[in-house]
């Protein structure tokens, strides 16, 4: 099993959780606009859950039925040639807050 970054987290990237990852298991698509985790690193500690302020990321086993298809694009886009690791936090993205808001969760 693995953790998965889900929709939640396209359009912000707020990074918070790169730096509590033990294993700095976080890849970015810069084109995707979002982060996704290496399911075969990820130790499934949990850390990086309480750090998002959008709530995007899940257990594998606990991923909402209408985002299952993060759990396959994690595992692809983490591995795919744009993907680059990313262990510090930076800038979210100009359209953060504004997705935050429309999430109801400012
Ligand atoms: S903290 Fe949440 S929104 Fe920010 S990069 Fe991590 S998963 Fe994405
Ligand atoms: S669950 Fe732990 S190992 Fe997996 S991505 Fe989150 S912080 Fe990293």
């Amino acid at each position: 099993m693995a953790y998965v970054v889900t929709e939640n987290c396209k359009d912000c990237l707020f990074t918070d959780c790169v730096e509590e990852c033990p294993v700095s298991c976080f890849y970015v698509v810069e084109e995707d606009r979002m982060l996704y985790i290496h399911p075969d690193e990820c130790i499934d500690c949990n850390a990086c859950v309480p750090a998002c302020p959008v709530e995007a990321i899940f257990a594998e086993a606990d991923v909402p039925e209408d985002q299952q298809q993060y759990i396959e694009l994690n595992a692809e886009r983490s591995q795919c040639p744009e993907a680059v690791n990313i262990t510090e936090r930076r800038d979210p993205l100009p359209t953060a807050e504004e997705k935050r808001k429309r999430l109801g969760l400012a």
